[in-house]
């Protein structure tokens, strides 16, 4: 992780600024996920690959304060999901397990609206409404992706336990069971044709 750890006093605390209305903070570094970064995670793979090459839009990004990777520790930041679609599913995060499954997350949004879209190996799974001012819970086992159904960036603090890790590769693999669209001008929930049981 290219983050300056150095900058925070993670022994005797700190106070860092985060922009309540972007999320944006210039005492941390941000990391950027373009279209071009998500390939295959998007079930209209022919309007993905036809706005990556006329602009590549920028999906969604994080600032990371970079904690020591201690199950001591609470790790902490902003992410930023834009407003946009890709066909007519939502702008979203790639969205990820924990690697150490059993370590839940907090996620307080601060601004926009959309869904936390939660789901575990056993097939459980929900859509955790996301919006200014609303906690959402994302229990231990739970992958969790940020789907922004608004037309502001949808800006939440997340706060886990700091040694929990990131698996992406099963979502990539996998993908998520439920896919966040608009229908006839509604936001709707459906199944993902897509989804692989293995
Ligand atoms: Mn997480």
């Amino acid at each position: 992780m290219n983050i300056n750890t150095n900058k925070f006093n993670w022994k005797q605390g700190f106070t860092v600024g985060f922009c309540l209305q972007t999320g944006m903070s210039d005492k941390v570094i941000s990391t950027k996920r373009n279209l071009s970064d998500m390939r295959g995670m998007y079930f209209d793979e022919a309007a993905a690959e036809k706005l990556t090459a006329e602009c590549n839009p920028l999906i969604y990004e994080f600032f990371e304060t970079g904690a020591p990777e201690k199950d001591s520790d609470l790790a902490f930041g902003t992410s930023i999901t834009y407003p946009g679609k890709v066909g007519n599913e939502f702008f979203m995060t790639k969205g990820h397990f924990h690697t150490i499954l059993e370590t839940a997350e907090v996620y307080y949004c601060l601004g926009g609206c959309g869904y936390m879209l939660i789901e575990n190996p056993e097939g459980d799974w929900s859509a955790q409404k996301l919006a200014a001012g609303t906690v959402v819970y994302v229990p231990p086992r739970y992958a969790h992706r940020s789907v922004n159904t608004g037309d502001t960036p949808l800006v939440t603090l997340f706060c886990f336990r700091a040694d929990a890790g990131h698996d992406y590769g099963t979502i990539e693999t996998k993908g998520y069971r439920k896919l966040i669209v608009e229908q006839d001008a509604r936001v709707k929930i459906i199944d993902n044709p897509k989804w692989k049981k293995k």
